[in-house]
Formats: structure tokens, sequence, C-alpha cells
């Protein structure tokens, strides 16, 4: 029988070899090939003349080749130019990157489609890194594509050809488009004006206009981020109809006492959302439920009171974090506004070996502690609880649906509460925490200072240094942070160890100063934080580590060198160290040259605001969501054709048509929703497995 997804080796023009590189990018089912898209699409009509170019304009242009060159630059780089003309007047093409094949390739003579952004560079037009196509007499393709309009662009591996791509691509269409299948209903695509699967995939490749490939993208678009949501829609639904939570009551002990003994008033945001937890756990439905708040919006207190309200229920309440000196830091905290209810047992528990260990496990599964703090350690097998019933994870932006479910599991289903730090885009929440609820605590607390952050070159380090002491003599302190510097990149970069040399041994002799840096082991990290804690050292230079929650509320001025390099949700987060006392507190970016214009967007972006979510949004829009989370992010889902910048509304309304098929229907079971359950169960089950419980 002919299948569609039939291995792509067997197709005309691939073969074994192909069929591997093809396999290197995803590629390896007849299907598989014409869900490949172009990148790009070479539309010969439409190229501009270069005379006419404007200065930060995104053009095509077709021209030849007049002369190539490479140049030194900096600490013995090299960068690669060549200039093309089209008659009408000439362009410069630059790499900055570049191997010896693109070198090659680049003969005086022969013709280019090249397209991009320009930019003026030495009063040159100039395109950095062009998308490049080399109409050369090899190159040409067959009969079918010298006589289309638009010429597709692939995304290349290994020493396939976009000539070997076309003529595979079209290979396969001709032999299997009889055998693609639809994948959503009639009434969606009618509603939503979306095209059929079948005629969507040719245009992909074989349109004639590059804007009508771009406006049927969108279909792909929509169905990947439909089915998507349908899986958050359905988790969503477990939670809330099938899995049996706990009813907690309001006895008003512990938290009423809490409440008259603390030292400040709750902000409105603050009682809001604690409000909408309570509305969950005294339900008996299972909670999940993110709270999102900006850095120093109080998420301790409110995690707290709905912690006590479990306590008071007679449950253990379980909080665990990333790191043990957040543990040890929560532990402090707690203890100090449970003060005044002694009878209330805290443990802390922390992983590896160490004395009294066992002891501390003993209490937690005989009961004898009512609030556990810990790291990760308590997720392993060995510990057992006593009666879990809440648990909340701290600073877990980077927990996705399944590894959520995971947690769950190993807790016995107790409600569970999410906080995060970390402002997120919404598009991006919708689809990372798309099945939770979210609460924003969207509100500082009156005391919190507002950090003044202020941008410098390196020529005004020394100005910055004499700032730093005039806090460090007041009896402040201050952090120091350097970019994580690979061997190779040493000689030009500020890394921390230099850095560290330099400001203990020539600037800040008189002071003391501390370094802390990933390589450490987490026990060092853990005792330098501390003693910087306690002021034992009034400069902390430090990677990137001491990014997640530390309190330092003595540390007034932080100093983060080669700020164009950081993304701009890390440095809010960074600044978000300081300006946690009731002083003023600044914040100097220092930058080296070059930066881009994107860096200078980002400088400028961090010394106009403060708010986290808008600085999450710019972060998304300039840097994309697979770095959004860092290296680390594992809840990040990905996308072939969906792009959670540029797609936000389809989005939008992909989940809303998903939720609502799903609250209408949630075993899929109704006719009118045949096709999204057959699709539905054939890609997205195992993952929807995973998550089940
Ligand atoms: P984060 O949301 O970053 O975890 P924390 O819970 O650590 O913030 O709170 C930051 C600081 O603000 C703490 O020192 C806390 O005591 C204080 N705080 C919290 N809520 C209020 C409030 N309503 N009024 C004044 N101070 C508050
Ligand atoms: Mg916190």
């Amino acid at each position: 029988m002919v299948s569609i997804e039939g291995d792509v080796k067997y197709l005309k023009g691939v073969g074994e070899y192909r069929a591997k590189l093809l396999k290197k990018v995803g590629v390896e089912t007849y299907l598989d090939v014409m869900e490949y898209f172009p990148r790009a699409y070479i539309d010969l009509n439409s190229n501009v003349k270069i005379a006419e170019i404007e200065n930060d304009s995104n053009v095509a242009v077709v021209a030849k080749i007049m002369d190539v060159y490479d140049k030194t630059y900096g600490n013995n780089k090299k960068k690669l130019h060549a200039v093309i003309s089209d008659g009408t007047d000439s362009l410069m093409l630059t790499w900055f990157q570049y191997n010896k094949w693109l070198n090659d390739k680049l003969i005086i003579g022969k013709e280019v489609w090249v397209s991009g952004k320009v930019s003026i560079f030495m009063n040159t037009l100039n395109i950095v890194h062009p998308e490049i196509e080399f109409l050369d007499k090899d190159n040409v393709d067959d009969d079918f594509w010298k006589n289309r309009p638009l010429l597709p662009i692939y995304p290349l591996t290994g020493n396939l050809t976009n000539k070997a791509l076309r003529k595979i691509v079209l290979n396969c269409f001709s032999e299997y488009s009889d055998f693609i299948e639809e994948n959503l209903p009639e009434q969606i695509l009618k509603k939503y004006k979306l095209r059929d699967r079948r005629s969507a995939l040719q245009i992909m490749h074989f349109a004639t206009s590059e804007a009508n490939a771009l406006q049927t993208r969108k279909r792909f678009a929509f169905e990947e981020l439909f089915y998507t949501q349908i899986l958050l829609a359905r988790t969503k639904f477990r939670h809330k109809k099938i899995v049996q939570g706990l009813e907690f009551k309001l006895h008003h002990t512990y938290t009423t006492i809490l409440k008259n003994s603390l030292p400040y008033q709750l902000t409105g945001a603050q009682k809001r959302v604690i409000n909408e937890i309570v509305q969950d756990m005294t339900t008996n439905k299972q909670m999940n439920r993110l709270v999102q708040g900006d850095v120093g919006s109080g998420k301790t207190i409110v995690t707290l009171f709905c912690m006590l309200l479990a306590v008071e229920n007679g449950y253990q309440a379980i909080m665990m974090v990333p790191t043990e000196i957040l543990a040890e830091q929560h532990l402090q905290t707690i203890s100090n506004y449970l003060s005044n209810q002694p009878e209330l047992k805290i443990a802390l528990l922390k992983g590896g070996a160490y004395k009294g260990k066992s002891k501390i496990k003993e209490g937690i599964k005989q009961g004898e502690f009512q609030i556990i703090i810990g790291t990760h350690a308590l997720i392993q097998d060995d510990i057992e609880f006593h009666k879990a019933g809440f648990l909340v994870v701290d600073e877990q932006h980077r927990f996705g649906v399944e590894q959520r479910a995971k947690l769950s599991q190993k807790m016995n289903f107790p409600d569970m509460l999410y906080l995060s730090a970390t402002p997120i885009p919404r598009s991006l929440a919708l689809t990372v925490y798309g099945d939770l609820d979210v609460s924003q605590i969207d509100e500082l607390p009156p005391s919190r200072k507002l950090v003044k952050t202020i941008w410098h070159g390196e020529a005004k380090k020394k100005l910055v240094y004499q700032e730093i002491e005039q806090e460090l003599m007041k009896g402040r302190q201050a952090y120091v942070v350097c970019p994580l510097v690979e061997e190779s990149e040493k000689m030009d970069l500020q890394d921390a160890e230099t850095v560290f040399q330099r400001l203990q041994n020539v600037v800040f002799p008189k002071y003391k100063v501390a370094l802390l840096h990933g390589r450490m082991k987490s026990a060092e990290k853990d005792e330098i934080m501390l003693a910087y804690k306690n002021h034992e050292y009034d400069i902390l230079v430090s990677t990137t580590v001491i990014e997640v929650g530390v309190d330092v509320p003595n540390a007034s001025v932080m100093m983060i060198e080669h700020a164009e390099r950081f993304g701009l949700s890390q440095i809010h987060q960074l600044r978000g160290r300081v300006g946690r006392g009731s002083d003023e507190a600044f914040c100097y970016l220092i930058s080296y040259p070059p930066i881009s214009s994107e860096g200078r967007e980002r400088l400028q972006t961090m010394t106009s605001t403060n708010d986290g979510f808008l600085i999450a949004e710019k972060d998304l829009e300039l840097r994309g969501p697979g770095d959004f989370f860092g290296k680390e992010q594992s809840g990040m889902p990905k996308f072939k054709f969906a792009s959670i910048v540029n797609d936000q509304k389809i989005l939008l309304v992909a989940r809303e048509v998903a939720f609502q098929i799903i609250d209408d229907d949630p075993h899929l079971e109704k006719e009118e929703n045949r096709l999204v359950k057959e699709y539905y169960f054939k890609k997205f089950f195992d993952r929807e497995k995973m998550i089940r419980y």
C-alpha cells in the first residue's frame, strides 16, 4: 500500500546518501518533504534596482559580483566582502562568519540573487550576512522550475543544494500529493478562512507570489497551535474535572495569627492573589495555579498564607526551590514570620548526605514537621511524606507540562502552586503554562525602590567605580556581574576571574572582594553567598549565578560588565538583586563595542523601564522564544510552523477554538470532532500519556 509516511529514501532523486542528510533536518517521510517549507523565495519580478534602495529597508536584488576580498578587523579576525552591481549602482555584502565554500562560490562576474536588511557602513550600502543564491549555469534548474515566477529557497544541510531539493519536492508532490489528508474540521476551515491542507502545502512550495505563501503559512501555524492547545485544554480538564483534589476549610487559626502579626499591609494585588488561591484550595478539585510576580512583588508571604491554610487542615505544606541557598533563605524568612507560632515545625531538606538528614527524613515521614522547605532532594524516591497537601514550586519557570505532571504524581496530587519571578510574555505563558490558572501580583510593595539604571560605555568605568565607592563608604555592598566567557574569547572579554583580580588588587584594595562563578561546587557557592549576605565581603564579583532570588537588602549597587551580551529579562532579574533595602539603588550597565543596533535597543529599554512584563515582551520580540528561558529551558515546546513572536493573534484564536471544543466535548466523541480526534490521538497522545496519572 502506498503511504505518505513512507521512507523518503525511496523517492526519486533521494537515495541512501541524501536520505541521511535529510534526516538531519527532520525529513524522513514523503509528508515530511512536503512539510519542509522554504525559508525564503526568490521573486525575480519584484527585485529592486540598487540605485533605489533606501537605508534600513529589506530588499532583494539580482546583480553581478564585481569584487571579492577579505579584511582583518578587531583582534585578528577576518571578514569577507563582496561588491555587487546591477548597472544602476553597487552594493556591499559582508560576512563576519564564512567558510571556504562561500569564498570559493563568490566568483567575479557571476550573477547572484541576494536579500537582507540594508544598512549604511562607511558611506556604502551594505547587507550583513545576506541570503544568497547563485544564479550561475551549473545551478540552473530543470524546465519546471526555470519557468516559475517564484523560486523557493530551502534551509540546507550538508552539501544538499537548493536545486536538488526543488527536484525532490517536485517529485514528491507529483507522486504523493493525492494522499495528503486534512487535519482540521471543515467548519473551522470555513469559519477562519483557512485553506485546505493539500492546496496549502502545494502553495508553500509552488506559490506564484511570496505574499500568497506567507498568507498560506498561517494555516499551518494555526493547526500546530490548535493541537498544542487541545493538549493543554485536555490537561486542564483533567485537573478540574477528573483528578480528585483536597478540599480545605478555613479554620482561621494559623493564617489569622499570621495576618495579625504582619509588620506591613498586604498590597491589593497580594490580597487578590491570596483570594484566588484560597478559592482553588477550598474546592475539591486539584489546584494547578501559577503565580507570576516581578522580583520583589512579595510572593513569599502570599505563599506562606496558603501553606498555613493547608497546615491548619492537618496537612503538610511543601516548598521546593532551585538552590540550597534559596532554601536556607526561605527557612529564615518563614521562621521569622512564624516566630510567634512555635508549635509549627519547619524542616529543611537539602541534597546529598549530611549529618542529621536521616532524622529530618524520619520527621517528615512521621509528620513531626508541618512545613517542609527543600531543593529537588524533595522529589527523590526515598522521601516519604506523612500527609502532603500543598506543594509550592518556586522560581521554576523552566518546568514544562510533562515535568509538572511528574511532580504532582510524586506528591500524590496535592494542590500545586508555581511561582515565577520571570515575567513571561502572554503568548509564551499560554503555550508553556496554558493548562494552568494564572494569578498576577502586578503591584510592588510601596517600600520597594525602583532601581536607577544608567548605561555607560567602557570609557566611563572609572566614574562608575567612584559611584560604587560612594556606596561602599556608606557601608553598602556592591555586585559586579560578568558574562560567562569561553576560553577562546578570553582575550577580548572581561571575565569574572580577571575582573575579580583587578578589583581586589588595583581598584578596591581597601575593600573585601569575593568571587563566585558557575564552575564552583554548590556548597562553595552557598558559602560565599552567605558570607556576602553577612557582609563579610563588600563586593561580589560573579557570573550570572546570582540570578536566583537571593535577598541581600544591604546591596545597593550593581555593575554589569558587557551588558550588551545579556538578554533583557536576564538583566532585569539581575537588577532585582539590588533595591531590596530602604535606600536608593543603582544599576550600571557597561557596554563594549561593537554593539549591534539590537543591543542598543536592549540597553535603552533597560534604562527606561523597571516593568518586568514590558521588558519580557521586548525580550521575546528581540531574541525569539528559543532563548527566552536560557539554555536550560525544558518546558518550551518546539514548533515546526508557528512562531510565538509573530503568530500571537493566531495563538489566541487557536486557543479559544481548542478550549471551546474540549469544554463541549472533552473526550472528542462527537462526529464533528472526528478529524480532530484522529489527528490528535495519532500525533499528540504520546505527550498526553506522559501527563496523565
Ligand atoms: P519576591 O516576589 O521577589 O519573592 P519577596 O517575597 O522576597 O519577593 O518580598 C520582597 C520583600 O518585600 C521582602 O523583604 C518582604 O518582606 C517585603 N514585602 C512583601 N510584601 C510587602 C508589603 N505588602 N509591604 C511591604 N513589604 C513587603
Ligand atoms: Mg522569591
